[in-house]
């Protein structure tokens, strides 16, 4: 079949908060294999806007990893922080269209309100918990002048069902209201949350497919909301299955032991990770 090459744009959005696992790894090696017969470039961009979690010698270990993994870029490394301007005027869209209302509940405020008796069970998310729509503003109050330093939630469309076919998992569905709700897209120490940031950076950077791990299914839920109200068209999505160590449990960056670093460290070589990785040989979920 006839490939264009000048279609497909896949992109790398590691936050340099930690060392790269062999989960990160295995997505970014999957990345790279999505790419490569699509004849499109990968970009890489740092998702550091975790002022508190950020450290420059994570970006630094993260680049000598990737390298050591056969990774080299063509066009430049783009960092979140460098786009700040980018992320207020998208916000200021959301504010002139009137999809967005400043919040000013902590997230005590919001785990108390969904475990009150009289409240109906709201359903457990493993991230962001549904927010209780008495805390919403109602739909026709006036919105205050947009500011920076206030927490803005995104409205969502109370039980309209959003659904997308999964490059890798198939179709996917969430209902808005209830198995996510109205979501932050800013923080009042003004910076965007992640899920503002990476639709805005897709949606700029022209990605086709985003490729990542499948526990962001749900936020690709939110990113769509984000991408309609944009007006943006949104890129298809390959979330890879997770890898679980040997407990069953999922990887993180505290699983010092499953870093890169470390299997490096230990004489595996590139090829050796990579033909497990094209054998499946670490367990996945
Ligand atoms: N920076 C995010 C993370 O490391 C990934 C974001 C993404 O791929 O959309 O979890």
């Amino acid at each position: 079949m006839a490939k264009n090459p000048s279609t497909y744009r896949g992109r790398l959005a590691p936050s340099p908060t930690g060392h790269l696992h062999l989960g990160h790894a295995r997505t970014f090696w999957l990345a790279a294999e999505r790419a490569r017969p699509a004849g499109g470039p990968l970009l890489l961009r740092h998702d550091d806007l975790d002022a508190i979690r950020f450290r420059l010698d994570f970006v630094a270990a993260m680049l000598e990893d990737l390298h050591w993994l056969g990774f080299t870029w063509t066009e430049p490394v783009i960092s979140q922080s460098d786009r700040l301007p980018l992320y207020r005027s998208a916000l200021a869209r959301l504010h002139a269209a009137g999809r967005i209302f400043p919040c000013t509940r902590t997230r005590r405020d919001v785990l108390e309100a969904l475990s009150a008796p009289h409240e109906p069970a709201a359903p457990a998310t493993d991230d962001e918990p549904v927010y209780p729509p008495q805390f919403r503003p109602p739909a026709d109050a006036p919105l205050p002048p947009l500011d920076l330093n206030v927490n803005w939630r995104l409205r969502v469309p109370d039980g309209e069902t959003l659904t997308f076919i999964d490059n890798c998992l198939g179709p996917q569905s969430a209902t808005a209201g209830h198995d996510f709700g109205d979501f932050l897209v800013w923080r009042k120490d003004g910076v965007p949350s992640y899920q503002l940031a990476c639709a805005v950076d897709d949606a700029d950077l022209l990605i086709t497919e985003v490729v990542r791990g499948a526990d962001l299914v749900k936020s690709t839920f939110r990113q769509l909301l984000i991408f309609r109200a944009l007006g943006a068209p949104a890129p298809q999505f390959y979330h890879a299955p997770l890898m679980l160590d040997a407990t069953g449990t999922r990887l993180a960056k505290r699983h010092e032991a499953l870093s890169l670093r470390t299997v490096r460290e230990q004489g595996t070589t590139p090829e050796q990770l990579i033909e497990q990785f094209r054998r499946r040989e670490i367990k996945s979920a």
